[in-house]
Order: structure tokens, then C-alpha cells, then sequence
């Protein structure tokens, strides 16, 4: 099953404070490189219906294997694409990428499964931006309605003049909006109200706490009642063990996300991973926890 597919999966995870002046500079080079060099790959996890456990999306998430210093973590080198401006074309590749491979295994499968892509602050602050999502979605094929564009709370809309314009563009041409690490930024509550979103993604610094803080368990029950009311859908991100998935199927979460059930899986691991799903399904087994 899923569960130990994922475990394929290293990172490396090289905090900045660990790098020299010098090394940042070096790497910041070689990002420049690495998208032409084939170093960047997009990994995909799985996001499951709470109730029934199956797969029902995937969240696209890039890695970068430098040649010498193996896996490095987006955590660590998306701030330096930012800084350099690189994340424009990163980002772009990224969602061309992911957008061809969901709608090949939609054809494969003969299943609708969502595509969620991070979109950064540089990348919503291109004015083209809405133009180069309609022919990302135009030269793969893929249908609007299965892409899902992630909009960290962190991005504030003064840093983003037109963020709610080129959403509301995005969320007109068919595509979904959600709210990611929702409840870490300081807007919350006004992002909810201006932006077209459809759904929010809790943030896993509270899921890590369900049963260790009573306070983080009540933001999680209250932050899915609120989404629910304003008729947005919530999916929990860092689902690890048993105890949050019960707590988050109990306070009627609609989607997980984390270790619980799957890692990032490089393409070759989540198509697997997605052929095992459909043999069971032919062979009348439900495929209930082989997510
Ligand atoms: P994010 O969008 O909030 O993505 C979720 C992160 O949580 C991913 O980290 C994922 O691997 C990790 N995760 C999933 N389940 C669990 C779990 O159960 N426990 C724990 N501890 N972690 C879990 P990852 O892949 O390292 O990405 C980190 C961040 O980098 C992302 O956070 C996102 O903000 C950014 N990122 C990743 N790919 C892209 C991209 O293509 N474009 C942009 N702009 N940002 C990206
Ligand atoms: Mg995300
Ligand atoms: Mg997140
Ligand atoms: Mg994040």
C-alpha cells in the first residue's frame, strides 16, 4: 500500500543558518540551472475523502536534486527562487508539469482527481499570471475545475495589489482557490471574506497538537464549523497518526492530507500507487486504507 511506497521517500532538509554567505550565493547559481539541467522534479501526495479514505486529489510539491547535495527541501530553496526571481519560470514548469501528468492519469484511470499547485506572492504579483494558467490548462488539456491553486495566508494583499483581481480571474476561468497553512497569517478572517475561495487548508501546526492542546483542538473544531458555515471546504494538512484522523473525522473534515496515508511520491511511485487503488476496485475490494 501507500504507506510503504512513501517510505521511497528522502529529503534532506538544509536549514539556511547551516550555509555560509558563500554556499547561498553558489546555490542560488545553480538553482538558476537547474530547471534547464533536469534537476527539478514534481512530487505529488495524495489528499483523501475523510470518510471513505480514497484518494480524491493530490498536492503537487517540487523538489530539487542537486547533483551533489541530494534532495533539497522547497522549504529551503523556494525562498532563494523568490529572491532571485526564479520562481516565476520554477513555477510556471511546476504547474505545466503537473497539469500534463493529471491529465494523463485522468485518462488512464478514468478518474477526476484534483490538482492542487502553490502559487508564491512573485508569481501572483505577474500581471500575465492568469494568462499563463489558461495555457497551462489550455496545451495540457486538463479540465479548470481540476486545478486547485494554494494561496498562502502569509501573502498579504499589500504586497499583492491585485491578489483578489487575479483570483477572482482564476476562480471565473473555472479553476479552484484554497487558502493554505490557513490560521499562521494574521488575515485569516479578512482572507476568507475577500478572496473567491473555495476551500482552506488547515495549517499542520495545529493538526500536530490534536491531542496534546486543548486550545490548538478547539481552533481545528471552530475553524472547520466556520469554513463549513461560509460554504468553503476544509482539508487537514500533517495528518501523521491515528488520533487526528479520529479527532478530524469526528469534527467532519472533508479531506486529509499527510504521512498518515501517503508522502510526496515522485510520478512513477503515485501512478503505482493509483494502478493498486484501481486493481483492488476491479477485483470488488474497497480501496479503503491503501491510500
Ligand atoms: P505547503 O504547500 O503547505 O505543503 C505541505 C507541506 O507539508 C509539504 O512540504 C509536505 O511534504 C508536508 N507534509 C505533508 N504531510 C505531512 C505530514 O504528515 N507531516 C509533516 N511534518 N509534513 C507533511 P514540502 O514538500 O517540503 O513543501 C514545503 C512548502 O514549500 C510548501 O508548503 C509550499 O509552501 C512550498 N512549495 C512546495 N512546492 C512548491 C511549488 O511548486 N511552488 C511554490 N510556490 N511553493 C512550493
Ligand atoms: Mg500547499
Ligand atoms: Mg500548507
Ligand atoms: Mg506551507
Amino acid at each position: 500500500g501507500a504507506k510503504s511506497l512513501g517510505r521511497n521517500n528522502f529529503q534532506i532538509y538544509a536549514p539556511s543558518a547551516d550555509l555560509s554567505q558563500q554556499q547561498h550565493v553558489a546555490l542560488k547559481a545553480k538553482l538558476r540551472h537547474a530547471e534547464r539541467n533536469g534537476e527539478l522534479r514534481v512530487f505529488y501526495q495524495p489528499q483523501v475523502d475523510t470518510l471513505t479514505e480514497d484518494i480524491v486529489g493530490m498536492e503537487a510539491l517540487v523538489r530539487w536534486e542537486h547533483p551533489e547535495l541530494g534532495t533539497i527541501s522547497p522549504a529551503f530553496f523556494i525562498p532563494l527562487a523568490e529572491a532571485s526571481g526564479l520562481i516565476v519560470s520554477i513555477g510556471e514548469w511546476v504547474m505545466r508539469t503537473a497539469c500534463a501528468q493529471a491529465h494523463v492519469w485522468e485518462k488512464m484511470f478514468g478518474l477526476h482527481l484534483r490538482l492542487g499547485v502553490n502559487l508564491s506572492a512573485v508569481q501572483l504579483m505577474q500581471p500575465n499570471l492568469v494568462a499563463t494558467v489558461a495555457n497551462a490548462l489550455t496545451d495540457t488539456g486538463l479540465d479548470p475545475s481540476c486545478l486547485e491553486l494554494e494561496v498562502t495566508e502569509s501573502i498579504s494583499v499589500k504586497t499583492v495589489p491585485h491578489l483578489v483581481e487575479s483570483l477572482d480571474a482564476l476562480h471565473a476561468m473555472g479553476c479552484r482557490i484554497a487558502i493554505d497553512d490557513f490560521g499562521t497569517g494574521a488575515a485569516s478572517l479578512d482572507y476568507l471574506r475577500r478572496l473567491p475561495a473555495d476551500r482552506i487548508k488547515i495549517d499542520q501546526s495545529f493538526v500536530r497538537n490534536i491531542g496534546v492542546d486543548p486550545d490548538d483542538e478547539a481552533i481545528v473544531r471552530a475553524t472547520i464549523d466556520m469554513a463549513h458555515r461560509l460554504k468553503r471546504g476544509v482539508v487537514a494538512e500533517g495528518v501523521e497518526i491515528e488520533q487526528h484522523l479520529n479527532f478530524l473525522r469526528a469534527n467532519g473534515c472533508d479531506e486529509l492530507q499527510g504521512y498518515l496515508f501517503c508522502r510526496p511520491l515522485p510520478t512513477a511511485a503515485f501512478e503505482k500507487l493509483l494502478a493498486e487503488r484501481q486493481r483492488l476496485l476491479t477485483e470488488g475490494l474497497s480501496p479503503v486504507g491503501s491510500a
